[in-house]
C-alpha cells in the first residue's frame, strides 16, 4: 500500500480525502494556496507545501508547482479530488510520467470522456443509450445546421464539446434564433474551454437527472453502486442529491447500471466514475461522464456502506475489488443538501470571516466541510463551504432528520443557502417524490436559458 498520497485540491474534498486516507495509515501531504494557508486541514496534513498565490491558475491548477511538492516530499501517489486538475488528462499523464501513481482513470480514458461528443460517440458504441441530436459536432455550414436542428425538433440545447460546470450551454427555441445562438456558444466555448467545437441535442422539457454511480479495477472488473437523483438544479449546477431516486425501480437501476458496469469493461476504465443522465418518460439519456470523484458520492456511500475515497486508493493501488454485482446492497436513502456561502435567494456569493459555526448531529446526520468558527471563507474559490448529509430508513425519514439539521446548523457572519434548503425540505413538491430540473428555477422564477 502507498505510505504517502499528495492531495491536489483545497476545501471540504482536501479533508474527506485526507480523513480516508489517516484512516488506512497513509500519511498525506496537503498543497496549498496563499490564501488557504491557515486552513485546519492544511495544518492536519503530515505535511503541507505552498504551491502559489490565490489565484487558481497560479497554485491549484499550476501543474509544474503540484507535481515538484509531490517530489520534494516523497509522495507515491496523487488524489486529485474533483475540479481543479481532476479531469485534466495532461495532469494525469505528466503524473505517471514523473514516477507517481495518478488516483485516477488513465489519461486516455480522461481524454476520451472529457470531449462530451467522443465520450457521446464511445457511449452509442457501447450500447448506452445517449440524447438524440447530432451527429457529433455542428458543422460551419448554416444550412446544415438548420436541417439538423429540423430534424431533432425544437427545443434544442447547444452544448459545448468541452464544456464542464454547468457552463456552455445555450436553449433554442426557433429557427431563427439558431445560426445566431450557435456562433455565441462556438465564441464563448472557445473563450471558456479553449476549444470552440459545439454539439446539438434535444433539448429536454422535464427531466430528471439521474446518475449511476460505477467503480471498476485494473482486472476487468466493474460494479455499479446504485443511483443517485440530482434534480434539484439552478443553471445547471447541483443543489440536493439524493440516493436512491424516489422513482426508479430497482429493475429499471439494476437494467441502466449493469449497461453502465459494461461499458466500463468495454473501455476498460480504472477507478470510480459516473454516468450521468436525463430520465423522461421512463428513458434513459446520456448526457456525460465524469472520471472523477463527484461532490454527492457522500450519498452513495451512506447508502452501501461502501468508502468510495479508499475504494478509489484501492484500485490505484492495483488490488482487485474485493465485492462483486451482488455483494452491493442499497439500503435506507440518504440526501445531501450543499452549503454554499452565498446569499440564499439571489445567489450572490458571500465571502468572508466566519463568527459562529454551529453544526447539527444526531442519529442520521453527517457534515462534510473544512470550515469551523473564526474561518475566513476566501474568496477567490468555489462558493461550497460543506455538504450536510441525512441517511434514515426511508426518504421520509432522510427529509425528516435534514429538517431537524437544518433548523439547528447556525453560520453567522457570512450568508449561506441554509433558508432555501429549509424552503426545498419544506416544499411538497419535493416531498412527493422528487422534481424536474427545471422545478427549482421555475420555483423561483428564473428561466432556465440565463
Ligand atoms: P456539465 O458538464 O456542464 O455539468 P452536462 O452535460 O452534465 O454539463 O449537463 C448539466 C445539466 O444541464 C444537466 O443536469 C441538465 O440540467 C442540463 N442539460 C444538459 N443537457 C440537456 C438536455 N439535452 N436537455 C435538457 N437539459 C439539459
Amino acid at each position: 500500500m502507498f505510505e504517502k498520497i499528495l492531495i491536489a485540491n483545497r476545501g471540504e474534498i482536501a479533508l474527506r480525502v485526507q480523513r480516508a486516507c489517516r484512516e488506512l495509515g497513509i500519511k498525506t501531504v496537503a498543497v496549498h494556496s496563499e490564501a488557504d494557508k491557515e486552513a485546519k486541514y492544511v495544518k492536519l496534513a503530515d505535511e503541507s507545501v505552498c504551491i502559489g498565490p490565490a489565484a487558481s491558475n497560479l497554485s491549484y491548477l499550476n501543474i509544474p508547482a503540484v507535481i515538484s511538492a509531490a517530489e520534494v516530499t516523497d509522495a507515491q501517489a496523487i488524489h486529485p479530488g474533483y475540479g481543479f486538475l481532476s479531469e485534466n488528462a495532461d495532469f494525469a499523464e505528466r503524473v505517471e510520467q514523473s514516477g507517481f501513481v495518478f488516483i485516477g482513470p488513465r489519461a486516455e480514458t480522461i481524454r476520451l470522456m472529457g470531449d462530451k461528443v467522443s465520450a457521446k460517440d464511445a457511449m452509442k458504441k457501447a450500447g448506452v443509450p445517449c440524447v438524440p441530436g447530432s451527429e457529433g459536432a455542428l458543422p460551419d455550414d448554416p444550412a446544415e445546421i438548420i436541417k439538423t436542428a429540423k430534424r431533432v425538433g425544437y427545443p434544442v440545447i447547444i452544448k459545448a464539446a468541452g464544456g464542464g460546470g454547468g457552463r456552455g450551454m445555450r436553449v433554442v427555441h426557433t429557427e431563427a434564433a439558431l445560426v445566431n445562438a450557435v456562433a455565441m456558444t462556438k465564441a464563448e466555448a472557445q473563450a471558456a474551454f479553449g476549444n470552440p467545437m459545439v454539439y446539438m441535442e434535444k433539448f429536454l422539457e422535464n427531466p430528471r437527472h439521474i446518475e449511476i454511480q460505477i467503480l471498476a479495477d485494473q482486472h476487468g472488473n466493474a460494479v455499479y453502486l446504485g443511483d443517485r437523483d440530482c434534480s434539484m438544479q439552478r443553471r445547471h449546477q447541483k443543489i440536493i442529491e439524493e440516493a436512491p431516486s424516489p422513482l426508479l425501480s430497482a429493475r429499471v437501476r439494476d437494467k441502466i447500471g449493469e449497461r453502465c458496469a459494461e461499458a466500463c469493461r468495454k473501455i476498460k476504465y480504472r477507478g470510480a466514475g459516473t454516468f450521468e443522465f436525463l430520465y423522461e418518460n421512463g428513458e434513459f439519456y446520456f448526457i456525460e461522464m465524469n472520471t472523477r470523484l463527484q461532490v454527492e458520492h457522500t450519498v452513495t456511500e451512506m447508502i452501501t456502506g461502501l468508502d468510495l475515497v479508499q475504494q478509489q486508493i484501492f484500485v490505484a493501488n492495483g488490488e482487485k475489488l474485493k465485492f462483486r454485482q451482488k455483494d452491493i446492497v442499497l439500503r435506507g436513502h440518504a440526501i445531501e443538501c450543499r452549503i454554499n456561502a452565498e446569499d440564499p435567494y439571489n445567489f450572490v456569493p458571500s465571502p468572508g470571516k466566519i463568527s459562529t459555526f454551529h453544526m447539527p448531529g444526531g442519529p442520521g446526520v453527517r457534515i462534510d466541510t473544512h470550515a469551523y468558527s473564526g474561518y475566513t471563507v476566501p474568496s477567490n474559490y468555489d462558493s461550497m463551504i460543506g455538504k450536510l448529509i441525512t441517511y434514515g430508513a426511508t426518504r421520509e425519514q432522510a427529509i425528516a432528520r435534514m429538517r431537524i439539521a437544518l433548523s439547528e446548523m447556525m453560520v453567522d457572519g457570512i450568508k449561506t443557502n441554509i433558508p432555501l434548503h429549509a424552503d426545498l425540505m419544506a416544499d411538497a413538491a419535493f416531498h412527493l417524490g422528487g422534481t424536474s430540473i427545471h422545478y427549482l428555477e421555475q420555483k423561483l422564477g428564473i428561466g432556465h436559458n440565463k
